[in-house]
């Protein structure tokens, strides 16, 4: 009976090769990532902003709207971060299913102030939990079992809060590029600084600075990063102003390289939390 059952299962991959597969396009590479663990070998996952890429402002080729036309299905993150993907949907004559992974989730509303496409801060995969609702998304979409995904996502929710637990809430600062991570602090108890706004369009003023600046010595703030796609320039000028070291490069909007330390979602959320956790210890 065993024997019966599990035939036609193992004899299925060598099938569905044979076969075209169905596609799915993703606006960036995290959405793409999550996409991929999602879909397994039964679909074929295409990523637009590839690795190490600005999604925000992400300029799209003729070959883009090509992959789009013929798409079975097209994912984006929503809330006001990959318009580009709307405008290139509706210019390549798309008739799939469009999925935006963010819809119905909890998101922040954006900092105040602060420069952004909506009222919505839509970096919502910096909290697992919230990554959790755009693989149900993905999965509904794409008629795939998401059950081993969502439990890594679930034991990496629990190890991302167990990193920070040691360390005291005073200390739980920390100054990169752009905001991008207020879902990630708001999940797990992180303040974050950035002297760019949610869109890393937006270039801060010189008062902008100097409070930072102010703010960096008089927290005496030691975890401060880079991240893989903002322009580094104003973050270096303001930790040589403060007195700081830069402690390295977070991958905030975009995964790595395959070959780099954060080449999947679940990899990008292990190296930001180890780098944030360990320069909040060297400074306590
Ligand atoms: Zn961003």
């Amino acid at each position: 009976m065993l024997t019966r059952r599990a035939l036609p299962l193992l004899a299925l991959p060598a099938l569905a090769r044979a076969q075209p597969r169905p596609v799915a396009v993703a606006s960036f590479s995290i959405v793409g990532d999550l996409a991929r663990q999602v879909a397994g070998e039964a679909w074929e996952v295409r990523v637009l902003a590839g690795p190490d890429v600005d999604p925000h402002n992400f300029q799209p080729r003729p070959s883009d709207a090509q992959a789009l036309r013929g798409a079975d299905v097209a994912i984006r993150n929503g809330a006001g971060f990959d318009g580009w993907f709307d405008r290139l949907l509706r210019g390549a004559g798309f008739r799939g299913r469009l999925v935006t992974a963010t819809e119905g989730l909890p998101l922040l509303r954006a900092a105040p102030g602060g420069h952004s496409h909506g009222p919505q801060d839509p970096h919502g995969w910096q909290d697992a939990r919230l990554a959790m609702g755009y693989v149900r998304a993905v999965a509904a979409a794409l008629g795939t079992d998401a059950t081993a995904i969502l439990t890594r996502l679930e034991a990496l929710h629990g190890w991302i809060g167990a990193q920070f637990a040691p360390i005291p809430p005073a200390r739980r600062v920390a100054l990169t590029s752009h905001d991008a991570f207020a879902h990630y602090g708001a999940a797990y108890g992180v303040r974050f600084l950035a002297p760019q706004g949610v869109s890393t369009a937006a270039e801060p003023s010189a008062q902008q600075v100097a409070a930072l600046i102010r703010q960096v010595r008089a927290e005496r703030i030691t975890a401060v990063f880079l991240e893989n796609m903002a322009n580094p320039a104003t973050l270096r000028r303001l930790a040589q102003e403060a007195g700081v070291t830069v402690r390295g490069r977070l991958y905030a909007d975009a995964l790595s390289a395959p070959d780099g330390p954060a080449a999947t979602y679940e990899a990008m959320m292990r190296h930001n939390t180890t780098l944030l956790a360990a320069a909040m210890r060297d400074g306590a």
